[in-house]
């Protein structure tokens, strides 16, 4: 059975509106439901030539649908190892082999880093690809930027989005549960980055779109309030966890930047990333994101009560604290990416914050009680000592991360 899509179906005829009475349309397919059973219909509404589609999947998706897709069609298929990352050398190696092979669309079965390199690897390719996911783990499949590791470093590269999204629910329901409270916890942030994207909008006249959020927010209020029976194969609030991370990875591509799914809580898990604090662990990226979320969550909620004509100022970059924490090399990208904020705030000035300013960021927040229970109830934990970040590395990344980032978020403020 295939599920009704609601609002992909009205974006494919350009016909989802929202209140402002702008339409939105999807340039790309998303069919939900049970896929595996209905594989050779689906493929073929790409109109790829079969003899150059290749199947890219890992040591873990082999199983689930991408051997049966590249005998169905006698596809090459390539398995990465399991534990691969999106590198640019792994990317630009795929990359070599395809193009000898003559290759131009790539049916790609995962979630994260399968969905990162294959969306990559085809835009290099001047090709286009599809994705059937493996787990609702994070809000990438219809973003048009790929997360890659370039020299060691996690960048974000300008790619494209897929050409068919393919998702079946029973896939997602088997997926590990650990994958699927990563969904859930960078769902989490959609409400410390609508308010650091707002504040910055409100401060410095930055572009915002409500529409975005409008977008999310019937699926986001169903999986909060019914968090935990994603863990008992309820297939209906999957599907509106599915919906969530799909609609949230669109919005990214309609505002043309990550800031409505990443502001200051993504850019303390990034200080953490790049430090190496997580590697041990080996935490995925919305198991961060959860912990990170609260922490920012708190600090919005103190700093939005002093924010009433507060005179803001910009101080120099300041890389104590992150001295700890980084490498000569990534403080001075870090320091090119604050001087950019900087001279932007140079340019514009900043506007003094309203009481009606603020009662308009307040609304777009959760409380960090909810948010709290939300994590907790699908298993997140809230604190970073519990998923092996140490304090003090943490207060330092609090402190130092928005030295590291052009965006203007809570933190520019604490
Ligand atoms: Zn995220």
């Amino acid at each position: 059975m295939i599920v009704d899509n609601g609002i992909f179906t009205q974006m494919q005829t350009n016909a989802w509106q929202a209140a402002s009475g702008q339409c939105y349309g999807l340039p790309c397919a998303v069919t939900m439901g049970d896929i595996r059973s209905h594989i050779s219909k689906y493929i073929d509404i790409c109109g790829w030539n079969p003899k150059k589609t290749h199947v890219l999947c890992d040591e873990n998706t082999v199983h689930l649908m991408a051997q049966d897709i590249a005998a169905l069609y006698h596809l090459n298929i390539t398995i990465l190892p399991k534990d691969v990352k999106p590198s640019m050398q792994v990317i630009e190696k795929l990359v070599k082999e395809l193009r000898g092979q003559n290759v131009n669309a790539i049916v790609a079965v995962g979630s994260g880093t399968v969905n990162d390199i294959a969306k990559m690897a085809s835009f290099m390719l001047g090709g286009e690809y599809g994705i059937v996911a493996t787990a609702p783990s994070m809000n990438g499949y219809l973003s048009a930027n790929a997360s890659v590791i370039d020299h060691g470093v996690r960048v974000s590269r300008s790619a494209h989005m897929p050409k068919h999204i393919w998702m079946d629910i029973n896939i997602l329901l088997e997926a590990p549960a650990y994958l699927i409270a990563s969904g859930v916890g960078d769902s989490l942030s959609r409400t410390t980055a609508q308010a650091d994207w707002l504040l910055s909008h409100v401060v410095l006249n930055t572009h915002y779109n409500s529409d975005i959020f409008e977008m999310q927010l019937p699926y986001e209020m169903h999986v909060f309030d019914h968090v935990e029976k994603l863990l008992k194969g309820d297939s209906n609030i999957m599907i509106s966890l599915a919906k969530l991370l799909l609609l949230s990875g669109y919005g990214m591509t309609l505002a043309g930047s990550s800031a409505p799914a990443s502001g200051g809580e993504h850019m303390i898990a990034h200080v953490l990333d790049m430090a190496g604090c997580s590697a041990k662990q080996r935490l995925t990226h919305g198991i961060q994101i959860a912990v990170t979320t609260l922490a920012m969550s708190r600090i919005q909620q103190k700093q939005v009560e002093e924010l009433l004509d507060r005179h803001i100022t910009v101080p120099d970059f300041n890389s104590q604290g992150l001295e700890a924490l980084l490498s000569d090399e990534q403080l001075k990208a870090c320091k090119g990416a604050y001087e950019e904020k900087a001279a932007l705030f140079a340019q514009k000035g900043c506007a003094l914050v309203s009481e009606a300013n603020i009662k308009a960021i307040k609304q777009v927040m959760l409380c960090v009680d909810v948010l709290e229970d939300v994590a907790s109830r699908v298993g997140l934990k809230n604190k970073p000592q519990d998923i092996g970040w140490q304090t003090k590395a943490f207060n330092q990344a609090i402190k130092g991360a928005r030295f590291t980032r052009n965006r203007w978020t809570f933190l520019d403020i604490a």
